[in-house]
């Protein structure tokens, strides 16, 4: 040998090369997730933590997708928190509540959701989120009632990094790779570097619903075709598109959440759930009440798509906005209208007056009584509706929650119409058929399909 040192010389000037320069990242991984929302999150977390090594890809340059921009609640029943209230809020409330919303598919699934809900909740506080305030039994939201998605969303980043998975922004998944005998190995993605492929033992889906595809919309959900969209960008259906191609089947598709309140902001629709759960009433443009504020989302938009103009009001007063951080931040923004009394405002709303302080007098008896005779709301009695000054929004519903999409069984793998799983390929949160709240759709499924896909990876 001519010089017997050159060979371990330049293997460390090669590997202080590649560090200065950033060696390439690796495109074989264990699990491979889709989607950087509560569901991909939480898939990346739980497998991190399984043991598994995890590329996380988000296509568009931010993660955190729907869930982001979730207002109010992440829903369960026996977390931690609300096993400590004086009057103990279990899993099989949470199940009740669900199961009297759901159409009477896919009971086991429901009864899973519910079971693991609690635990996640824990699971979640655990990692930094504020999910300490209680409220309607099943709703957790930040103690002082602010947003939750901005809240829950830097949590679940932090701990992704923490974890060191490798994140990949503007990298979308355009198809599902399989190999000869139909096993899904991988995924084809684009990104400004140009496309590749990204090959995994397990492959999460975590892309999120289809709300924002007008012609998904128009297509499984046609009652809100023509509807704005209050859900992320994002939420394309690109996952459900996907994995139908590779023989999985779709489920449920008509089933949706929509967004009953959504406010025109002039740039955009966004949710004014926030303002319905801290005691708004919601009323025509006869003044009048129409429905329980706080049923079950789709039936209340349908009800507002009937009533004049296919619109509605909230109305609600000062101790609404006082009851969370959020209606401050609503009115900051110029959201809401306000008036000194309750007949200045229907003036400034352009809703029947004198019709308007009848219903308002109306809810003080329900306040007193806490009884809706009317319409048998028994949910965020909070405010009596009489604390000057008063305000109202114009809302009207939007495309936001899509139960509808791929069936899946209890490990969250993709399953055909006949019920068998496809080799390899798992999906969590809006992107499966699933009842549910969105956000504890989104993490209480990643976290199984998370849990899963790292055992199956890992050979466990
Ligand atoms: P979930 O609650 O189910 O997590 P989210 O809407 O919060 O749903 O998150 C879904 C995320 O998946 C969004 O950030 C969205 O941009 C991302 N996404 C959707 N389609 C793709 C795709 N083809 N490739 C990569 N990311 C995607």
């Amino acid at each position: 040998m001519k010089n017997p040192t050159a060979l371990p010389f330049f293997g460390l000037v090669l590997s202080a090369a590649l560090a200065t320069a950033g060696a390439a990242p690796s495109n074989t991984t264990d699990v491979l997730v889709v989607g950087s929302g509560g569901a991909g999150m939480g898939a990346a977390i739980a497998a991190r933590e399984a043991g598994a090594d995890v590329i996380m890809i988000e296509k568009l340059a931010m993660v955190g997708g729907t869930t982001l921009l979730s207002s109010t609640a992440f829903n369960a029943g026996g977390s931690q928190v609300q096993m400590a209230m004086e009057k103990p809020y279990t899993a099989d409330d949470y199940f009740k509540k669900l199961e009297a919303g759901a159409n009477g598919k896919e009971l086991e699934n429901l009864r899973q959701l519910a079971d693991a809900s609690g635990p996640t909740a824990d699971w979640l506080i655990d990692m930094g989120a504020d999910l300490g305030r209680v409220i309607n039994g099943s709703q957790h939201t930040p103690k002082d009632g602010s947003a939750l998605g901005v809240n829950l969303v830097p949590a679940m980043k932090a701990r992704v990094d923490a974890l060191k998975v490798d994140t990949r922004l503007r990298t979308k998944a355009e198809s599902l790779i399989t190999d000869e005998k139909g096993r899904v190995t991988g995924v084809r993605v684009s990104s400004p570097q140009g496309g590749y492929a990204i090959t995994a033992k397990t492959v999460i889906l975590a892309t999120g619903g289809f709300a924002s595809s007008p012609e998904m919309v128009a297509k499984y959900t046609p009652v809100w075709a023509g509807c704005p969209s209050t859900a992320s960008v994002g939420a394309t259906g690109d996952g459900i598109v996907m994995a139908e191609k590779v023989g999985a089947a779709l489920s449920q598709m008509d089933l949706t959440g929509p967004q009953s309140v959504a406010y025109d902001t002039g740039h955009g629709a966004v949710s004014l759930t926030n303002v319905r759960y801290n005691g708004a009433i919601l009323v025509n443009k006869e003044g009048k009440r129409f429905f329980n504020e706080l049923g079950n989302t789709a039936k209340l938009g349908e009800a507002i798509t009937k009533q004049t103009g296919g619109t509605a009001w909230l109305v609600f007063d000062q101790a609404s906005v006082e009851h969370a951080a959020l209606m401050s931040e609503y009115k900051e923004k110029g959201y809401f209208t306000e008036a000194p009394t309750v007949a200045e405002l229907a003036k400034k709303l352009g809703v029947d007056g004198k019709a308007l302080e009848a219903t308002v007098a109306d809810w003080h008896g329900v306040y007193d009584t806490k009884t809706d005779k009317a319409f048998g709301r028994k949910d965020s009695i909070f405010s009596r509706l009489d604390k000057a000054p008063f305000y109202g929004a114009k809302i009207s519903p939007a495309s936001q929650t899509t139960y509808g999409g791929v069936m899946r069984d209890l490990k969250c793998r993709a399953v055909r119409a006949d019920g068998t799983a496809i080799p390899g390929l798992y999906v969590a949160g809006e992107v499966a058929s699933q009842y549910g709240q969105g956000v504890s759709i989104g993490v209480v499924l990643g976290r199984i399909a998370g849990t899963e896909a790292a055992k199956e990876a890992l050979g466990k």
